[in-house]
């Protein structure tokens, strides 16, 4: 008996814009790697802090949602189960956390591990950097969520669609988000009598009501109802221009123009994204923001006591206190929406995707791992790569050096 197969048709790749799109961008080949068997698009595995920060805070706004529990909330009692919790939905996937930022013992024992003492758990980095992002962000952050964890689903055409080479004519693309919303807005306006006054009081609302573009679209919009896409990296700020500040901003345009096709969906006034290392940045990070602000390639001004500390910081010295203003400043990037941009970046991702599938079919046709998906990736990503001692590109430069 001759068993049918699935059409071709059918067979729609369906790719995650940070988990595939970014991923892919940052290295191919380790982007293929991380799919292990399976050829792409599959599940995305991300590095564990992103994954990690952005379930913390997930998990924060539906306690908050619940219990409306006032902040700040403490780390042992009331962030660590979250914690946790997390962390055990990571290990199902295969991610476990790196020890030396993450305290994985939820009781004492006997094994110290990389903490200070076996008197488990620890609040190490990156609980502290979750910690201060609920503290810091929570209180005015979580009151405008309208919408948590909307899943954004659209499709596209194949990009130079050709006959018995292409996959597929269609491709899906897909990603998740928080929604702030102007009816949410509203409603937390009536303790403070005015939008004005709400203003000041919520850091978030300054951010954006500062921002002209922002101001413009609401104006243009017919109704007064509106909603602002909001997403959350676990990363320092990128350089102005770099590769990952345009695709950040690339990445929204997409969420916006996803969400714009959903039913019930408000138009998109802006987005935002949350830099949550700038809350809480390591030693690593502030080298680079301190060679950020040498090559004048921040984005953010008047802040020029914060500025010099960081500009004479000796790095092998304990790192300066910096201002709250500062660190918010850097960590909140408002990202503007509009419909140039919108069809920009979505020519962009059917570039990304093309190259995807281009590798993917050179794959399934025969040649190897290594022939079909490229090795390039900066320094610092090949560095904390886990397939660097069978990647030639990052054994070629360590060939090179004296
Ligand atoms: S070592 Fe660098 S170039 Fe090689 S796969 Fe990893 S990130 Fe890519
Ligand atoms: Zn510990």
């Amino acid at each position: 008996m001759k068993l049918s197969s699935r059409s071709q048709a059918f067979i729609m790749p369906e790719y995650n814009l940070t988990g595939d799109l970014l991923s892919f961008l940052t290295c191919n080949l380790q982007y293929r790697y991380q799919n292990k068997a399976t050829l792409p698009p599959s599940k995305p595995v991300q590095l564990w802090f992103g994954e990690f920060i952005h379930g913390i805070m997930e998990e924060a706004y539906l306690k908050y949602n619940d219990a409306h529990k006032s902040f700040p909330w403490d780390w042992k009692k009331d962030i660590r189960p979250l914690e946790e919790l997390i962390d055990k939905r990571l290990q199902v996937r295969g991610l476990y956390p790196p020890e030396k930022y993450y305290c994985h013992f939820t009781h004492p024992n006997n094994n110290q591990a990389q903490c200070s003492t076996n008197q488990h758990p620890h609040k190490l980095l990156y609980s502290f950097r979750a910690e201060t992002a609920i503290n810091k962000l929570g209180p005015y952050l979580f009151p405008l969520i309208d919408n948590a964890e909307i899943l954004l689903k659209g499709m596209r055409t194949m990009p130079n669609y050709k006959d018995g080479y292409s996959r597929s004519n269609y491709y899906s693309i897909n990603g998740v988000i928080d929604v702030l919303s102007s009816i949410k807005i509203e409603e937390n306006i009536k303790p403070q009598k005015s939008l004005d006054e709400y203003k000041q009081k919520n850091i978030i609302l300054e951010y954006l009501f500062k921002d002209e573009d922002f101001q413009n679209n609401i104006k243009k919009i017919s109704s007064d109802k509106y909603e602002i896409i909001i997403d959350y990296k676990g990363m320092k700020r990128p350089p102005l221009n770099s590769k990952n500040w345009l695709r950040h901003n690339w990445q929204i345009q997409t969420y916006a123009w996803l969400r714009s096709m959903q039913e019930g969906s408000k138009p998109v006034a802006a987005g935002i994204i949350f830099y949550l290392n700038e809350l809480a940045p390591s030693n690593e990070d502030l080298q680079l923001i301190q060679e950020d602000l040498k090559n004048n390639l921040s984005d953010v001004s008047g802040h020029s006591r914060d500025e010099n500390l960081i500009k004479q910081w000796d790095v092998s010295k304990k790192y300066p206190k910096l201002s709250e203003k500062f660190m918010m400043d850097r960590c909140v990037r408002i990202i503007p929406i509009k419909d140039k941009s919108i069809n920009f970046a979505l020519e962009k991702f059917d570039e990304v995707v093309e190259d995807i599938e281009n590798s993917t079919i050179c794959e399934l046709a025969g040649k190897n791992i290594k022939q079909s998906w490229k090795a390039d990736a900066d320094e610092r990503t090949c560095n904390a790569c886990d397939f660097k001692t069978f990647c030639d590109k990052h054994k070629l430069e360590e060939m090179t050096i004296p």
